[in-house]
């Protein structure tokens, strides 16, 4: 057998620069088709899943959860996994109550499905973030370098080589950028960005409260921005609470007294008595879009590619699909004999995801605009519209079945089925 040098001398078939959310499942579902993968994080697995590391809970959206599932990963993430029956969207006024017009997303509409599936899953980063990295740990051919920045690559004709921040240089077939919206990978290749800054910050933090909430999430839209409490396990919820970045940041400093009554305010009387279950956490938010998601043996996945407004919380999931589109294209080229960094297929790759995402992004973009302000016209049309799609059964069902991210031209692991080794 003829081996050619230039692979023989490569470290990884691919480098994944984060090991956050989105790297990790990707290096999972790379190494389960057969890749070596070498993913360097910055911190250590342990210090990503403690709980003063990342106060945020995400909704998975159904199609997302199907590829953990198909990755193997369902036994362990079920037991931290709440199931989100009902979705109420309000347009609400602090202390002035919930408007009348609201719109509800019920999972029974869509009794089409399975086993009477939830319209998706509540899970604290820090449990997903820990159950990857031991998926991780027992993966043979996936090899977990922390702590230790990517600092940047240089690719060639026979592959590239990634250098991290203590002077170690790898050597590679492709390299994925999966660091986030700083994305050392996405500088190195000279991708631009473009974007802007939301005058808004999410202010972050879990609650126990002594009533159960049955699954149901509520999105209230007040004039500084959406006021979200989504179900956890154990009767808790999450809060997402968008303001102005200056209230932000006097909601994070003061008193957990002071918080607390800020906090009921809006949060209302329907669980009962509500008492903070852990830190407070302030995100500025921002919109941004890399210019290209490919270079020569370089692929940009999650929020390196993309970063959009949590409204209505689909940044990871959209992640979670570039993972899946990225995998596939790769494990298809490989099996066919080309190499893993292959242009063809990376081209293949930005075309499945880069409308998906821009429009996604644009859109959240819309939402947040019409939603967070008290222009009384702006009102009077968003409560017309909440109305409308109300009213109409299917209106609710595609927005729904576009939620839980099971429609359009869906990757295999979106499907639940495996990337075959
Ligand atoms: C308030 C809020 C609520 C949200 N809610 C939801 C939700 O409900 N549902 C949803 O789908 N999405 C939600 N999102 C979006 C979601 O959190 C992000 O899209 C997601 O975290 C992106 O994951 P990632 O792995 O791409 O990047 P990141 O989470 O940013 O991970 C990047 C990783 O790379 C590492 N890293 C950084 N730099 C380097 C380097 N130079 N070298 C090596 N490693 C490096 C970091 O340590 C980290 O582990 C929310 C976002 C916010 C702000």
């Amino acid at each position: 057998m003829v081996t050619n040098p230039e692979v023989a001398a490569r470290d990884a078939d691919v480098i994944i620069a984060g090991g956050g959310m989105t790297g990790l499942t990707l290096a999972l579902a790379l190494a389960q088709a057969g890749l070596s993968v070498i993913a360097a994080d910055a911190e250590v697995a342990s210090a990503q899943a403690a709980p003063t590391y990342d106060g945020r809970s995400s909704a998975i959206a159904y199609a997302s959860f199907r590829m953990w599932a198909a990755l193997g990963l369902a036994d362990a993430l079920m037991p931290h996994a709440q199931r989100i029956e009902k979705i109420l969207v309000t347009d609400g006024r602090v202390r002035g109550g919930a408007s009348l017009l609201s719109l509800v997303f019920d999972r029974r509409e869509l009794d089409d499905r399975a086993g009477g599936e939830a319209l998706g899953y509540m899970l604290e980063n820090r449990h997903i973030r820990a159950t990857l990295a031991a998926a991780a740990a027992k993966q043979s051919a996936l090899t977990l370098i922390a702590p230790v920045a990517v600092t940047g690559y240089a690719a060639d004709a026979g592959g590239v080589t990634v250098t991290l921040a203590d002077g170690r240089t790898l050597r590679a077939g492709l390299v994925v950028g999966a660091e986030g919206r700083r994305s050392t990978i996405r500088a190195a290749a000279g991708i631009r960005t473009t974007g802007w800054k939301y005058d808004q910050t999410a202010v972050v933090c879990t609650v126990a409260h002594q009533k159960p909430h049955d699954g149901v999430a509520h999105e209230y839209f007040l004039p500084s921005g959406p006021f979200a409490m989504l179900p956890l396990t154990q009767n808790r919820c999450n809060i997402v609470w968008t303001e102005r970045p200056a209230i932000a940041d006097a909601l994070k400093k003061m008193s957990d007294a002071d918080f607390m009554a800020e906090l009921s305010a809006r949060f209302g009387a329907h669980l009962g008595a509500v008492s903070l279950a852990g830190p407070r956490f302030a995100y500025p938010l921002s919109l941004q879009i890399a210019e290209k998601f490919i270079a020569p043996r370089m692929a940009l996945i999650g929020d390196a590619a993309h970063g959009v407004h949590p409204i209505a919380g689909q940044g990871l999931n959209v992640g979670l699909r570039d993972v899946a589109a990225l995998a596939e294209s790769i494990v298809d080229a490989v099996r066919v004999g080309l190499d893993v960094g292959d242009g063809e297929a990376l081209a293949r790759y930005q075309r499945w995801r880069r409308f998906d995402t821009t429009s996604m992004a644009l859109v959240m973009d819309v939402f947040n605009r019409v939603f967070s302000n008290d222009f009384p016209v702006l009102r009077q049309l968003r409560g017309r519209g909440m109305a409308v799609v109300d009213a109409i059964g299917p209106a609710r069902r595609f927005f729904m079945r576009e939620a839980a991210g099971g429609s359009g031209d869906l990757p295999k692991l979106l499907k639940g089925e495996a990337l075959a080794a």
